[in-house]
């Protein structure tokens, strides 16, 4: 438990540093920050993913979801699972929807734990000013995708692509985000864009 408690931590700092890394190439005010929020909420997340959720409020492997809530949870789940059974990340390897489940369910519900949390740190001030010519809104969305910079040799992708839990980070950034309907307000995507998915096949589990 503590060794988990330390590594997520030890991810929370790295994941910090790169976002406000990422930030200061923006020249931005406000949503410095803020995206470290997306690591909390994945972190989060976790406890009420596909593994998370079997165990109860005292840590015993213990199924406490109604039946309703289970069978709906399973359905989104499933969604999300062919949602990266379609991008291939080199060659003809695909991302494993199922291998990588729990991380991409944890990044979704991530990513729209900090926008809102976002949202509520700005009630009651004055909108940010916009910079570089992106909005705030704009602005966030493009800092969490700086976040999931990576280069990899191909070699290295194609093993990560069939032992990593996690889907390689450009899907971390395109994945969540083709799902969320304050992204696709942010740059005012138009049904049918590559961005985003089709509104019946967009994933929601939170
Ligand atoms: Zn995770």
């Amino acid at each position: 438990m503590m060794r988990t408690l330390l590594l997520a931590m030890a991810v929370l700092g790295v994941a910090t540093a790169v976002a406000i890394g990422s930030y200061t190439a923006l020249a931005g005010s406000n949503p410095v920050g803020d995206v470290a929020g997306v690591v909390i909420g994945h972190e989060l997340t976790h406890a009420f993913d596909d593994q998370g959720r079997q165990f109860d409020a005292q840590g015993n492997l213990n199924n406490w979801w109604s039946a309703a809530d289970e069978r709906s949870f399973n359905a989104r789940a499933s969604l999300i699972e062919k949602q990266f059974d379609d991008y291939i990340v080199i060659d003809a390897i695909h991302t494993n929807g199922k291998q990588t489940r729990g991380e991409n369910i944890a990044d979704l519900g991530g990513v729209k734990i900090a926008y809102l949390a976002f949202q509520k740190s700005l009630e009651g001030k004055p909108l940010p000013t916009n910079a570089d010519g992106f909005t705030t809104d704009q602005r966030f969305f493009i800092a969490y995708a700086q976040v999931w910079r990576a280069v990899a040799r191909p070699e290295a992708i194609r093993i990560l692509a069939v032992t990593d839990t996690h889907a390689f980070p450009r899907f971390r950034a395109i994945g969540p985000l083709a799902n969320l309907p304050e992204f696709a307000g942010a740059f005012a995507c138009q049904p049918g864009d590559p961005a985003i998915r089709p509104e019946r096949l967009r994933v929601q589990i939170w």
